[in-house]
């Protein structure tokens, strides 16, 4: 079959390697002049920056598509696994080094916060036993066809529906499970990383940590961004055609069925089936302006934005290390003002430095290269040209009060990413960076499936559809499409 994909995002690249594997003629056509879409890279006066994702974890479904390709991973894709989840820090003064083995954990949070080793101990068994039941179907199954919901471990799994959380919040079940509110703010923070709100979201995200903590955390050498180019470089070894520069206008469909594609507004291309990386908002409103739309999913809350700050910075700081959180005093109060579509003065800063693992990151003199993101809400016609400033002098001088330093009198460069160039970068509506958030039980029905219902031969991948945002849920919404396909 000849099958079109609009984007290269690492969705698109994925689906890409997966269909040409099966024997497809594939080509992506992609309207930056560049392959990744939100994971890539730039350097700026010899700092090295990922421009998007920071955390990698579940690097098994990278390594699985080499393998699918009969080619050996390590021989293109090497990476680390981290000894140190994170480093978090409370504005009373507390400290805490998360050593990414479970065990050490549950020992250091019983050393600093005086949290019952058990209590981590009982919370990440019980993420995983969650994870092996019900990810598999939330995960890595179309929840939109009957034969999901028909075989016997989806039945096994709705059995044990209760032990899900599934009908309290992700915060109610963390306060369940410690009685040190700090251990409640480190976990609930885990709701960010497919940008929801833990106040709101399902207690069934807490097999989020599950990834981290039981799994682990690496990082690939020479950075997030060789996700992009070693994938990238098997779909090309697997006979993937790219147009690059090539923005897609339009699907041509005849009888309910997709004809093709339109790229730059005129060159019209023939296809059996179209995959769409691109945010389906947007797939629907810009592509196929005259076909029905599904209003209740596409108008489903939106997942956060994020302002970026990316900083050279002079000197190295020992205490920090390649992950590390300074906490809002108030976390509730910070959900609440996204919500509301504005940030806090006092927001949780995440702060990530490659150059604590490579030295090839920031000039020969030296120092580090910072990437500091605050949770943000997505575009809704703020005044960013106001806001940003604000942001940015609260954030010096939250890190500067908790280093003991002016950070910014050893700032050497700066780049600054926000939700209105996220969006004209990457088509993804309002610029948030997961598409849909899950502040509801019902979320991970209501993003929109990986077919269209309505024209055969459409299909759809990445972090706006299921099952979500983030790097190996956009991996999983590959591998689902293509089996469909
Ligand atoms: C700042 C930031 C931090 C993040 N941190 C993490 C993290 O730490 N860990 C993690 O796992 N995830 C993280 N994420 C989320 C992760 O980056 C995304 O979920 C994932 O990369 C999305 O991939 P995607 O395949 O959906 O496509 P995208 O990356 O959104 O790419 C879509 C592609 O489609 C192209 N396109 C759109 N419209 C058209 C058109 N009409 N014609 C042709 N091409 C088109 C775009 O140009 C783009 O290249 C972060 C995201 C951001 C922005």
């Amino acid at each position: 079959m000849k099958i079109g994909i609009i984007g290269a995002g690492i969705a698109g690249i994925a689906s890409s390697i997966r269909l040409a594997a099966a024997g497809h003629e594939v080509t992506v056509f992609e309207a930056n002049a560049y392959p990744g879409g939100k994971l890539s890279v730039f350097t700026l006066e010899g700092y090295r920056f990922d421009a998007g994702p920071s955390l990698f974890t579940m690097p098994q479904y990278v390594e699985e598509l080499f393998a699918l390709c009969g080619e050996r991973a390590e021989d293109h894709f090497r990476y680390v696994q981290v000894d140190t989840a994170c480093h978090y820090f409370w504005e009373d003064g507390t400290r805490l080094r998360v050593p990414a083995d479970p065990e050490q954990f549950a020992e250091e949070a019983q050393r600093v916060l005086g949290v019952p080793a058990e209590q981590v101990r009982r919370f990440l068994t019980h993420s995983a036993e969650k994870y092996a039941l019900a990810g598999k179907i939330f995960l890595e199954k179309s929840l939109h066809r009957a034969d999901t919901w028909l075989s016997k471990s989806v039945a096994k799994a709705m059995l044990r529906l209760p032990r899900f959380e599934l009908f309290q919040t992700m915060h109610q079940a963390h306060q369940k499970a410690f009685s040190n509110e700090k251990m409640v703010q480190l976990f609930n923070r885990y709701a960010t990383y497919n940008g929801s709100n833990p106040y709101k979201a399902s207690g069934m995200l807490t097999i989020i940590p599950h990834f981290e903590h039981n799994i682990g955390v690496f990082y690939p050498e020479g950075g997030m961004h060789a996700i992009t180019t070693s994938l990238y470089e098997l779909s090309l070894r697997q006979g993937v055609k790219y147009q690059f520069s090539t923005p897609v206008t339009e699907i041509i469909t005849e009888g309910g069925r997709v004809k093709g594609l339109r790229t730059d507004g005129e060159s019209l291309h023939l296809l059996d089936k179209v995959v769409s990386n691109m945010d389906v908002y947007y797939t629907y409103k810009r592509l196929l302006p005259e076909e029905k739309h599904p209003e209740h999913i596409l108008n489903q809350p939106k997942s956060t934005s994020a302002l970026i700050f990316y900083w050279g910075v002079k000197r190295e700081f020992p205490e920090l290390g390649l992950h590390n959180i300074f906490f809002t005093e108030d976390y509730r109060a910070e959900f609440e003002a996204l919500e509301a579509g504005r940030v806090v003065d006092d927001p949780t800063i995440y702060v990530n430095i490659t150059s604590k693992l490579t030295s090839t990151d920031v000039p020969e003199g030296g120092g580090e290269n910072w990437f500091i993101l605050v949770n943000a809400p997505c575009h809704q016609g703020q005044d960013w040209s106001q806001v940003i400033p604000e942001i940015r002098k609260n954030t010096l001088q939250k890190l500067s009060r908790n280093l003991g330093v002016d950070v910014e009198s050893l700032l050497v460069c700066e780049d600054i990413l926000e939700p209105r160039e996220i969006e004209r970068r990457t088509s993804s509506h309002l610029g948030a960076l997961y598409g849909y958030s899950s502040n509801t039980m019902m979320a991970a029905f209501l993003r929109h499936p990986n077919f269209s219902n309505r024209i055969e031969g459409l299909h759809f991948v990445g972090g706006s559809v299921h099952p979500g945002g983030g790097i190996p849920l956009c991996l999983l919404s590959a591998k689902i499409t293509s089996e469909l396909i």
